[in-house]
């Protein structure tokens, strides 16, 4: 789908007219029109007040140019299941079960393959294969490899 026709739907799915949503976003009906007929995108600012606003991600917003996967357990990301902040805007670097309200669920790397390993057991691996693929697979996303990493030992 092309960005400007983002901008069209959602606001028609809102039921709003371009000067209602003018209105909310704090911009003219001008900038509303030339976002729709694709002449310009909105500032930042605009767009986090649009994601809250149509509770959909700025990465939607902007045409889905990136396919967002959670830095935590993995799984790619829609708008669904983003996590939220606790003032209700989206983090797009994660799920709703691993970031809710400020919190990460899983303290460490190993509760979360227990989750995994339980929920999407792989046919014909032991337990011990699927825990080391987990591992391999989890190390790479930036929760694992950033400053909430686990502490080697
Ligand atoms: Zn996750």
């Amino acid at each position: 789908m092309e960005t400007k026709n983002i901008y069209l739907d959602l606001r028609k799915k809102h039921g709003l007219t371009q000067e209602e949503l003018a209105e909310k976003v704090h911009v003219t009906r001008q900038a509303v029109s030339r976002w729709e007929s694709g002449e310009t995108v909105p500032s930042t600012d605009t767009l986090k007040l649009l994601s809250r606003l149509f509770n959909v991600s700025i990465n939607t917003l902007l045409g889905s140019p990136r396919q967002l996967v959670c830095q935590c357990c993995g799984m790619p990301l829609e708008d669904g299941i983003l996590s939220q902040e606790p003032d209700g805007s989206f983090n797009e670097e994660y799920c709703k079960w691993c970031y809710a309200g400020g919190e990460f669920a899983y303290k460490d790397m190993d509760k979360l393959i227990d989750f995994l390993i339980e929920h999407s057991a792989v046919p014909g691996w032991t337990p011990e294969e699927a825990r080391a693929y987990y591992a391999g697979q989890l190390s790479k996303l930036r929760h694992w490899a950033g400053p909430h990493a686990p502490q080697p030992e």
